[in-house]
């Protein structure tokens, strides 16, 4: 379902890194419910793009608006309000490896539940129930008392997204999920990755660098070359050889 709204919106997006432009000019609606991968070579300007939806990055031109909130004008609390509404996922997982799985799934709802918190019994019960129950959902209830750093890295990636899920989002970001798995733990990351957002019905943005993943996950694809957008399709009405072409030929 998709609905009308623009959750995201950048209009004439530039970014330059000295003389990189790694984003050139970035026009980019992203409407609720929408699942819409980022596709593009290393260097693209996939990472600086998704940066700047949650204000980790600020444009030298253009506006970008995410979730209501002027991202470029937003700060401090304003800017900290916006990020809790926006969970964000990275392709090296970024857990808390020395700490259990279920403290690092409660580290989502660090935003409603201030903290700091020593050991999961000092959580509101409610919350851990919640968390519990979204680790159950990513499949590893079985694991909360297991250390984090123990995990596969498969298994990694869906603790992280349990904690972004605790979060209670609006927008997912996630960058490269699966770049550091195996194409099989890629792909059951990616469908759960997809399915949770669709259930929940969350809007998700992905950075992705593989055309196959792309296609068979995203409803939506943006393509993007030399941080200028190259293409912007329905991805039922891609075809995947064209793609290629588009993506994996020229230099
Ligand atoms: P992608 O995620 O598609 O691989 P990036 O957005 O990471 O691309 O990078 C786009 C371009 O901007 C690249 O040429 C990269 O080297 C450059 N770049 C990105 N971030 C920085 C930075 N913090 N400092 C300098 N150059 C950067
Ligand atoms: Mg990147």
């Amino acid at each position: 379902m998709t609905g009308e709204e623009a959750i995201v919106e950048t209009r004439g997006l530039e970014k330059a890194f000295g003389l990189v432009l790694a984003c050139a000019g970035i026009d980019l609606t992203v409407r609720r419910g929408e699942t819409v991968a980022l596709l593009g070579p290393s260097g693209s300007g996939k990472s600086t793009l998704l940066r700047h939806l949650n204000g980790l990055t600020r444009p030298d031109k253009g506006s970008v608006r995410v979730l209501g909130v002027d991202v470029v004008a937003a700060k401090g609390s304003e800017l900290r309000a916006l990020r809790r509404r926006v969970g964000v996922v990275f392709q090296q997982f970024n857990l808390v490896g020395r700490l259990t799985v279920m403290e690092n799934v409660l580290s989502g709802a660090l935003g409603r539940v201030r903290g700091p918190r020593y050991g999961i019994v000092t959580w509101p019960k409610a919350v851990r129930a919640e968390a519990f129950e979204q680790l159950d959902r990513v499949g590893l209830a079985d694991r909360a008392y297991q250390r984090a750093g123990s995990l596969s890295g498969g298994q990694q990636q869906r603790v992280a997204i349990a904690r972004a899920l605790l979060q209670r989002p609006e927008l997912v970001l996630a960058d490269e999920p699966v770049a550091s798995l195996d194409p099989e733990t890629a792909a059951s990351v990616m469908d759960l990755l997809v399915r949770v957002c669709r259930e929940d019905g969350l809007t998700m943005v992905c950075t992705l660098h593989q055309v196959d993943l792309a296609l068979t996950w995203t409803r939506r694809v943006v393509g993007l070359r030399m941080g200028a957008v190259r293409l912007d399709e329905l991805t039922d009405r891609l075809d995947a050889v064209r793609l290629r072409g588009l993506y994996l030929s020229d230099p």
